[in-house]
């Protein structure tokens, strides 16, 4: 399926719940024969964070990030941000995430105070302000909110991961350093909103991602998502922007390298 096509990047997806799952060899394995060549597998706390690390270490093309989910219900503490700080050193750590807002409240999703969200992704931004990484945020129904928090720690860069807003909050991203990543999302209806900013966005203003093992896109929506399904998001991006997705697969894994710092001759080599 991906015979001659431009490798991809899935810049966020949790292997660590696929492993949970069973799922880490079959996600790997299908990645590599749908030329998908590297993987960011991301952290939602200390201990998850590490896990990741491990399997960062034990795999090529995939790497991880150090990060503290708004579901998280308290703040990190001095121990575990140090802890965070170092982990960011690791040569395959490659951004602060994922952090952010979520104002989705349910019950058994989640009902962390908005105060305690705002502390934790303040302190994280910091940190990655700090180790000149740059940031996966999680933004569900937290658009103002979101901007608001970023613009008061400035140099703050990154990924919009997930994107769930339209084409003018793809712009007022886009002003303050932070591009959109594509989700299965996409492919739902009723995403008129987000299907117009993949429209629109700058050719260098985007990339794809899964989410794996959450968010399968249609046609393979509710079952477990895995990486290789981020060539199903690329396609549908490229058939909304009216391009080959040879384009769409090669301008997002360079955006991805560019935001990310991987892939170009001078990164570190993988260890362990
Ligand atoms: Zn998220
Ligand atoms: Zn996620």
């Amino acid at each position: 399926m991906s015979e001659g096509l431009p490798a991809l990047v899935d810049t966020h997806c949790h292997l660590v719940l696929l492993e949970e799952r069973g799922l880490l060899g079959a996600a790997l394995e299908g990645a590599a024969a749908a030329g998908v060549d590297e993987i960011i597998s991301v952290g939602l706390n200390l201990d998850d964070s590490d896990r990741n690390r491990q399997i960062a270490e034990e795999h090529p093309g995939v790497y991880f990030t150090c990060g503290w989910h708004p579901h998280e219900p308290r703040v990190p503490d001095p121990r575990q941000l140090d802890a965070l700080a170092a982990l960011l050193h690791h040569p395959k750590a490659v951004a602060v995430g994922e952090v952010g807002l979520d104002l989705f409240f349910r019950p058994g999703y989640h009902e962390v105070p908005l105060d305690i969200q705002q502390h934790s992704f303040r302190a994280m931004l910091e940190l990655a302000r700090d180790a000149g990484k740059p940031v996966l945020i999680h933004d569900r129904d937290a658009h103002d909110e979101v901007l608001a928090a970023v613009s008061e720690v400035p140099g703050s860069r990154g990924i919009m991961h997930c994107f769930s807003g339209d084409a003018a909050f793809a712009r007022r991203c886009a002003g303050i350093g932070f591009i959109a990543s594509f989700s299965g999302i996409v492919t739902f209806p009723r995403s008129e909103g987000i299907q117009d900013s993949a429209r629109t966005v700058a050719d260098d203003g985007f990339v794809v991602e899964t989410d794996s093992p959450f968010l399968s896109p249609a046609p393979q929506r509710g079952k477990p998502n895995l990486p290789e399904r981020v060539a199903i998001t690329a396609a549908a991006v490229a058939r909304l922007r009216g391009v080959p997705v040879e384009e769409v697969r090669a301008a997002t894994t360079r955006t991805a390298h560019r935001v990310l710092g991987i892939g170009t001759p001078t990164a570190a080599p993988a260890h362990g």
